[in-house]
């Protein structure tokens, strides 16, 4: 028997929360998955990694919905993987940190299925650093112990309990897991114990998530401080002299759109490098394709086009899926970039001279404002009585083919089909709906109006309130009015980056006002 093809369970460490902290093997074993088995904190974006075929089941831990028992996981696993199929068993942090991943494990070699552990960062490690600290230093700690706050230090007697008395003079950091419900207990046995009462100690609410609460206290008060502040689970108790640092080694909360909350509406193409930009800034990202980009399903028109290249004087472009399906079709029709030699071509906004560039094309016009209008201003004086051909999508504004063809003899073709999405992910809706949502980014008028068709009737009437919404461009900004929504902010620059920017802006202005 081959050993490819052979079914396995992965029991993947997804990191504490921010799915940038995934391993590459995490995101390999993901990409292959025929199931996905995860918690119910696991991140949308992580889930996204997983082929769009792969079954995915929420096993749930805590809160009541999709629930499941170890015992019916174990099974689930050991089922699938023996029906053939790659299965990803998806846990929060490291699987063999306090994630009952051992006994996962333990069951699938007890039915002799084959398995691999995909290491991950764990709490401990993760949300430290996101909360500005180290849990060892030179001169303020040189060990660190991972301790389950499970128990009740004042309750539970004998066999099980932790050596309380121990941990109170360890030399080093001490990260409380699973701590909340017995936090004050925990600090009272401690000092009880011996360790002193002002030793620095820090509670890290859904650590290095969008919605990561930090609280600065000693051992003495930080109980107090936690209930005060009602902190729920998941949250890391850290204890210790390096707690201190944080004062100045905070990083995360200081970014510009910490704690921002974003839906990217924009096509699955370019939308991951579009997150980037995001979550580079400290935001947490969700992608929802309200439309789709395909190639288009008749080339004919667009092969003809192809084949009388010769007869042109100038190539525009309005879009960089414009560049990228008409170099596709041109390759497939046979021909090479030789075949655009004599032409002049037009872009009609820097990522769209990207797009050129990427295939070491230049542009030879780039208007100063991204819009149709000024691309056929910018195009009036050198392309006046030429032969233009206008390559875009097979729908979208015709204000570049009506202004042109004052000036020259204007063949548009439709290089990509512009689809709508039939459905946002569920997930996404969910997460408006219970108000959980920052921002919506706005990128075309098509995707305003779409999004507004997808969206139930009572999610939509939260949009330009409650979720704020972030407009690439006025046109744009004009069809999300014409369907009653209000636009928070709009790019000055009708690119991506502007459009972040716009979003920056009015954050920073949210944050004086609080
Ligand atoms: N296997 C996981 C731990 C599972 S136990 C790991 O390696 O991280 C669950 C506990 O982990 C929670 O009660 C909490 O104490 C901690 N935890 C997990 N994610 C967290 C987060 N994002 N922020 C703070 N604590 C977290």
């Amino acid at each position: 028997m081959t050993l490819v093809g052979r079914g396995k369970v992965y029991l993947v460490g997804a990191g504490p929360g921010d799915p940038g902290l995934l391993t590459r093997r995490g995101e390999a074993v993901l990409a292959t998955a025929d199931v996905v088995v995860y918690d119910h904190l696991a991140s949308s974006r992580l889930l996204d990694l997983a082929p769009e075929r792969a079954v995915r089941i929420c096993a749930g831990k805590s809160i009541g919905h999709c629930t499941l028992k170890q015992e019916e996981i174990n099974k689930f696993l050991i089922e699938h993987a023996q029906a053939g199929q790659q299965v990803v068993r998806l846990k929060g942090g490291d699987p063999f940190v306090f994630g009952r991943g051992a006994e996962e494990a333990l069951a699938l070699g007890a039915a002799g299925i084959p398995f691999e552990v995909v290491p991950g960062v764990t709490a401990a490690v993760g949300v430290s650093a996101y909360a500005g600290i180290p849990l060892t230093h030179r001169a303020l700690a040189s060990a660190v112990a991972f301790v389950t706050g499970h128990g009740d230090p004042e309750a539970e007697t004998g066999e099980g309990r932790l050596d309380w008395a121990a941990l109170a003079l360890f030399p080093g950091t001490l990260v409380v897991y699973m701590g909340v419900t017995h936090l004050a207990a925990i600090c009272r046995t401690l000092q009880k114990l011996g360790k002193p009462a002002d030793t620095p100690a820090a509670v890290v609410e859904s650590g290095t998530l969008a919605c990561q609460r930090t609280l600065r206290a000693t051992l003495a008060t930080i109980g107090e401080a936690a209930s005060r502040a009602s902190v729920v689970p998941p949250a890391l108790l850290v204890i210790g002299q390096a707690v201190a640092l944080r004062d100045e080694l905070l990083w995360f909360e200081r970014l510009p759109l910490f704690g921002q909350r974003i839906v990217v509406t924009r096509p699955q193409q370019g939308a991951g490098r579009s997150a980037a930009v995001l979550e580079n800034l400290g935001a947490e990202v969700l992608l929802a394709p309200a439309v789709e980009v395909r190639a288009i399903s008749d080339p004919g028109p667009l092969d003809a086009a192809i084949d009388r290249l010769s007869s042109y004087h100038w190539l525009v472009f309005t879009s960089a899926n414009g560049v990228r399906y008409f170099a596709e079709r041109l390759t497939a029709r046979g021909r090479d970039l030789r075949a655009l030699g004599h032409l002049k071509l037009a872009a009609i906004g820097p990522v769209t001279a990207a797009a050129l560039a990427a295939i070491r094309l230049n542009a030879d016009v780039v208007p100063e404002t991204f819009r149709s209008e000024a691309l056929a201003a910018a195009l009036s004086d050198r392309a006046a009585g030429s032969r233009i051909l206008l390559a875009r999508a097979d729908r979208g504004r015709t204000v570049l083919k009506d202004e042109l063809e004052q000036l020259a003899d204007v063949d548009q073709v439709a290089v990509y089909h512009n689809a709508d999405a039939p459905a946002l992910p569920d997930s996404v809706v969910a997460r408006i709906a219970a108000g959980t949502i920052d921002w919506i980014t706005l990128t075309s008028p098509a995707i305003a109006t779409r999004l507004h068709a997808l969206l139930p009737g009572d999610v939509r009437n939260l949009i330009g309130r409650q979720v704020q919404l972030a407009s690439l461009s006025p046109v744009t900004t004009e069809a999300a009015r014409a369907v009653g929504w209000h636009v928070a902010a709009e790019a000055v620059e009708y690119t991506w980056d502007g459009l972040v920017q716009a979003i920056v802006e009015v954050v920073a202005k949210e944050r004086v006002l609080r």
